[in-house]
């Protein structure tokens, strides 16, 4: 297949072949360790999926990370050297990374290219957006939607790397398993707001899928493209609904500049409306590395909290699935 032979081992090599083969057999990790399939995704909700069903089968390295706008981003001499050590790329897609996009195409040539959004979400289940964009990328705001990109990452490592399938397929059902308890843990949490204060009000238009699916109306002052500069006219629209509504708290975005929703609540103010800043939420980036707020499950648990919280209401305990995960980032208190 990989158009060369293997030779026959000379005699003095076979009794060392022959350990290594009992030694393969019963400790499968130990060939696997030196070796791990390299893997390369664009923003971190993507590098955190394939981090968590692959585990120590797959070394992932992540282009963007904190704060880093995919919507404008550029790749870099460097995205470029890594995308050309990787044996598989995986990417949201649904024009998402923009131009990098197109880069990704180029290498789709050579090794495998998986647009994980695209291939797991059916259209139907997809949200409509403004030109240039067909659809809403912003996917993984719905927990339930997102999920099932875990299935799409499992068989595409599981076909590349077939020794770990076992592993991949035990990962995936567990993570599987905490995304449906987090899933369940926003709705109950958005359910502790009265229905006049479900307005979620935000720099972008990142939160169509996180409303629909949790009962949240939402604002924004910028379209989906941030590539653009938000008017006059947008900022007095939003702020024309946050006076009226009385809405208590809007959201500014780790990856958004926060000008525009801090001209908002300055121009509430002179009209009377005192509205906070309920927090800094992450849209289109994971928290840094090393923190929870760096993995997809805390994205969505940070933004809940904060949305929840800033809007009056008090987020659900703990579900007993998510007990593991908030063990090992110490968040029992939380
Ligand atoms: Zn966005």
């Amino acid at each position: 297949m990989n158009g060369f032979q293997l030779a026959r081992p000379g005699r003095r090599w076979r009794p060392v072949i022959a350990l290594i083969a009992i030694a393969v057999t019963c400790f499968p990790g130990l060939a696997l360790a030196s070796a791990p399939l390299q893997a390369v995704a664009t923003v971190g909700m993507v590098g955190d999926v394939v981090a968590q069903v692959g585990g120590q089968c797959v070394e992932v390295t992540t282009l963007m990370g904190p704060g880093v706008d995919p919507h404008l981003y550029r790749a870099s001499a460097g995205d470029l050297r890594v995308l050309q050590r990787a044996e598989v790329v995986f990417y949201a897609g649904h024009s998402l990374e923009g131009r990098l996009g197109e880069v990704l195409d180029r290498f789709g040539a050579t090794r495998p290219v998986v647009a994980v959004s695209e291939e797991a979400v059916p259209p139907s289940l997809l949200l409509e957006a403004e030109a240039p964009y067909a659809v809403d990328p912003h996917v993984w705001m719905d927990v339930s939607l997102w999920t099932r990109t875990v299935d799409v990452v499992r068989d595409a490592l599981a076909e590349i790397q077939p020794a770990c399938a076992q592993e991949f397929e035990l990962r995936a059902a567990a993570y599987k398993e905490q995304l449906a308890a987090l899933d369940r843990w926003i709705q109950d949490s958005v359910a502790s707001l009265p229905r006049e204060r479900r307005v979620l009000v935000t720099a972008h238009d990142a939160f169509h899928y996180y409303g629909r699916a949790y009962g949240l109306e939402v604002v924004a002052i910028q379209g989906i493209s941030t590539e653009d500069e938000a008017g006059l006219a947008d900022i007095r629209a939003v702020t024309d609904l946050v006076v009226q509504r009385g809405v208590p708290a809007i959201f500014v975005e780790s990856s958004i500049n926060p000008r525009n929703i801090e001209a908002v609540q300055a121009a509430a103010k002179d009209r009377g409306s005192p509205v906070s800043i309920g927090g800094e939420l992450f849209s289109d980036a994971l928290g840094h590395a090393g923190t929870w707020q760096g993995t997809y499950i805390g994205m969505l648990v940070h933004n809940t909290r904060a949305i929840v919280e800033g809007l009056g209401g008090k987020p659900a305990p703990w579900p007993l699935e998510l007990a593991d995960w908030v063990k090992a980032w110490g968040l029992e208190d939380l």
